[in-house]
Order: C-alpha cells, then structure tokens, then sequence
C-alpha cells in the first residue's frame, strides 16, 4: 500500500477566489502571490494518485492567518475524506494561537472523523517560549485525548530561501520537544535537518528514542537523497513518512526518486505506507 502522508488541497471557492484571498490573508498572500505556487482541488490529486499509483494520501489545509478561513477549509477536507474514505485521510487546519479553544475544536473535528491536523506553521507573534511551555503541551495533552495526530511545517536553519520556508518549527524547537517534551509530531520536511545530527551519540540516541516522525516533503528540492539513505540505516525505516507536498512536487516523480534510495524493500515499504498504516490504525 502506498500513501502520500502529505498534499495541500483547497476548495474549489478557494480557487476561484485566489486574488481576493492573496489580499485579504497574510500568511496566504506570502506563499500564493507567487503566480507559480500551484492550488490544487481533489479531482486534482486523485486524477495524480492514479496516474502514480498511489493508495492514499493525507489531504492537509493550509495555516491561514485570519481565523475566519479555518473552518471553511476543514469542511472541504472533511466532505472529501467522507467522499473517497478509501483513498483520502483529513488532516485539517489548526488555529494555534488561542489555546483557550483548542480542546472544544479538536473535539469537534474528532467528531467529523478527522485523524489529525495540519501542515501547522507557527505565527510570527508566538514566542518559542510561549509555543513549547504553554501552547504544544496543552495541544498535545488533548490531541493525545482523541488518539489524534499533528503534522508541523519545519524550518531548516541553512540553505536557500524560497516563499514559505519561515514559519515553521525551528531547528532549536525541535530539539527542546525531542529532548525535554517528548511529543509525538510528525515533523514535516525531513525535520529542518535534525536528522542529520545523528553524528552526534547523543543527539542520535535521544531522536531514536522520541516518539517524533519525519516526513519527506519536498525532499528533493532540499537534501541529496543520500542523506535520507543514511537516516533510514541509522534509525530504522519506523521513523519516515514518504510524502511529497503535492501539488508543489509531482507525486509521480517523487515516488520515482523513492524507488532509487538504495534501501531494503522492508524499509521502502514502511517508507512508502506501512509506517503510516500502524501510526494512523488504518488497518
Ligand atoms: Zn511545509
């Protein structure tokens, strides 16, 4: 079984409404003002995951900065999900900033048959300190409630720029969750790198030991492949979601560089989905 732990999809009014939204929403406008930052609707993946062969995928949302668009977008992944619940896993949207409303929200989206939430990004105005003493572990303490899981945009400290690299969790971050928190995040992108500092025994030995997961996306316009070979060697393939960041990569594409890395097929096979079958309970 093969599945994609991470696409973007966005409602058809979304779409239509691309130019408005680039005006009316920050966050949207830093990413999506980019005539080459592709939108994609769900005729669009499914039409891409047949073309690849792909299972299933996780449909994510997008973090918006105006809180009034979470809800909207929740709804579109959600109907999808109850559309093509063979195919599709709704990850939806989390406004992070006021944790006073977290729990009835998460509750809610429990109830619609959402598995988790995501791709999150952290807003300029939180604090490190804020994020890591107050807002993830009261987040985690419910998410943990609903056996529900959360995807978070990261952030690696090097390399070029390109719209959409900020926001997301920090090199720093994650290292202080992996080492003083414990909580279980998938953190997307290869991890901003963390996972390159297995050549430090400590380092290495405390990433083997957390419950945090990695996901692929966007691998190849960040890392040589060879490094995620060598992850893959040093902390077992349990670690590693394949997900492409659909419709930035090419799902196809992407699964072709993934059926290069000279692993075992034990390990591409939990790479490619069977990780995800257990983390998620789909079978
Ligand atoms: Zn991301």
């Amino acid at each position: 079984m093969i599945i994609d732990a991470h696409t973007h999809l966005f409602s058809d009014e979304q779409i239509n409404k691309r130019d408005l939204l680039i005006r009316n929403d920050e966050n949207f406008n830093s990413i999506y003002s980019s005539p080459d930052a592709k939108m994609a609707n769900v005729e669009d993946l499914l039409e891409s995951m047949y073309q690849a062969k792909i299972d299933m995928s996780i449909i994510m949302g997008f973090q918006w900065k105006e809180k009034s668009h979470y809800d909207s977008h929740a709804k579109y992944l959600i109907s999808q999900q109850q559309n093509y619940p063979d195919k599709l896993i709704s990850f939806v949207p989390l406004y992070i900033n006021n944790f006073n409303e977290i729990k009835m929200k998460i509750e809610d989206m429990h109830k619609a048959g959402v598995k988790g939430f995501g791709e999150i990004r952290i807003d300029n105005e939180i604090k490190e300190k804020t994020l890591l003493d107050k807002i993830l572990p009261e987040l985690f303490h419910v998410i943990n409630m609903f056996d529900m899981k959360i995807n978070f945009h990261t952030s690696e400290p090097v390399g070029h720029y390109y719209p959409g690299k900020e926001n997301g969790l920090t090199l720093s971050s994650i290292w202080k969750i992996i080492n003083s928190f414990d909580f279980d995040i998938i953190a997307s992108h290869f991890g901003a790198g963390i996972p390159i500092y297995q050549f430090m025994p400590f380092v290495k030995k405390k990433i083997q030991e957390s419950k945090m997961h990695f996901d692929t996306a966007a691998f190849s316009l960040l890392y040589d492949s060879r490094i995620l070979e060598l992850a893959i060697e040093s902390f077992g393939s349990k670690k590693f979601f394949w997900g492409s960041d659909f419709p930035l990569i090419n799902q196809s594409t992407d699964l072709i560089l993934m059926n290069k890395l000279n692993i075992t097929q034990k390990s591409r096979n939990d790479l490619l989905g069977n990780n995800l079958i257990h983390y998620l309970n789909l079978s």
